[in-house]
């Protein structure tokens, strides 16, 4: 209706202005943009929404603001990530408040399985779940451990939990920082419960160990721990063990390996935590041990809140991930000058044919920083 008063304004306008210009403009044009429908759309879309009012979506559990909010997360679009940077600020006040779990084991260990089966024990007692990956091996184009909709089938439908694959591109450092992002945004908007799963391959466990309060292990009984490619270091962050698939003929199986797994935590240092690590058995599948779990975890909370170690911790990730970025940043710097690489190949050929020590090599290029005397030095 306002357009099209707009244009009678205009016609009118024009049909004043006494010009030979004014006889041809019978001639209109309908105009081919509903201006009303294109402000109504502009009003919805989350990229014209201030931080502010992006922010207030999400705390008001707008799930759709908070995928587009950690679509932008995800984003490496600068612009993308400036506002990211803004949200992730506003959301900070009102993050920090759940219980982050990481959840770590072979492919086929049943972490899924699993996290389905607690997750969904978890909403029906009123939590809130989100659950998150971290998955930097995999090269599926949908990119993720999670991706696959089959996959935890009831919690994905259930309004109480958020489930979000793993950013698909990117390296260990990269994803891990997305992550980090999203658990914030996430407990801004009410989940009180994080899981973030990994699989127990690689770096991976170190990186989900340095961003969760309590991190499980799940375990299989009569695998080995070289055959399940867990490394002692795995065992060793770990808080809590669990030997799943104990059903069926597999039972007493998991109790034998309950008690090779408890001794050998034993031969570990006690942990800073001062909580000693549990193990025990469970069945994801046939959902026995799996609220053994919770209580756990609710003991450990209980425990390190008291003994202050929760909060220790969680300023320790903090400080990590400063100055885990200070060193991605300057070494990024350092390699993406011009002189240091071309320096840094003369360098290298000096180090091979024996005439120079790697060290000096090093200490040479770090001292050209500013200058432009590496690759003259090396000649
Ligand atoms: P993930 O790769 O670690 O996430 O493992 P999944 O959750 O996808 O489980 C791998 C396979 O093991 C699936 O076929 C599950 O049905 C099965 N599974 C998971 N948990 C259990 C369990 O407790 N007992 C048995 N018998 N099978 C299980």
């Amino acid at each position: 209706m306002q357009d099209a008063g707009c244009r009678m304004q205009d016609m009118k306008e024009r049909t004043e202005f006494k010009s030979a210009l004014n006889v041809m403009d019978g001639v209109e044009q309908p105009s081919q943009v509903n201006k009303d429908a294109v402000q109504k759309l502009k009003a919805k879309r989350p990229q014209t929404l201030s931080p502010a009012e992006f922010v207030q979506g999400i705390r008001s559990g707008n799930r759709t603001l908070l995928s587009k909010a950690i679509t932008l997360i995800e984003s490496s679009l600068p612009t993308h990530q400036q506002k990211a940077q803004e949200l992730i600020n506003f959301c900070l006040p009102y993050s920090g408040k759940s219980v982050r779990i990481g959840i770590t084991g072979v492919p086929g260990v049943g972490k899924s399985t699993f996290i389905e089966a607690l997750g969904v024990s978890l909403t029906s007692k009123g939590h809130q779940v989100a659950v998150l990956a971290i998955d930097p091996s995999s090269t599926r184009s949908k990119g993720s451990i999670l991706g696959d909709k089959t996959r935890m089938e009831e919690l994905s439908v259930n309004p109480s939990a958020f489930i979000r694959p793993s950013p698909s591109a990117g390296s260990l450092g990269g994803v891990a920082r997305k992550t980090r992002e999203t658990i914030i945004l996430c407990e801004a908007a009410g989940f009180d419960i994080i899981f973030v799963e990994t699989v127990g391959v690689g770096q991976s466990e170190t990186t989900v160990r340095s961003m969760v309060d309590f991190f499980l292990l799940l375990m299989l009984a009569g695998a080995g721990d070289e055959l399940q490619g867990i490394k002692r270091g795995i065992m060793e962050m770990a808080d809590a063990i669990f030997i799943n698939k104990a059903d069926g003929d597999n039972v007493n199986k998991a109790k034998m390996a309950r008690i090779e797994y408890k001794n050998a935590l034993h031969l570990f240092p006690p942990p800073e935590s001062r909580w000693s690590p549990v193990v025990d058995i469970c069945s994801a599948q046939a959902q026995t041990g799996i609220d053994k779990v919770w209580e756990y975890i609710l003991d450990f909370t209980e425990k390190t809140k008291a003994s202050g170690y929760f909060d220790h911790q969680r300023k320790q990730q903090f400080r990590q991930v400063i100055s885990e970025t200070i060193d991605q940043a300057l070494k990024q710097e350092f390699y993406n000058r011009k002189d240091i690489s071309s320096a840094l190949v003369q360098y290298e050929k000096e180090v091979l044919a024996g005439n120079l020590s790697p060290y000096t090599a090093a200490a040479m290029l770090l001292g050209t920083a500013g200058e432009k005397r590496g690759s003259e030095a090396a000649k």
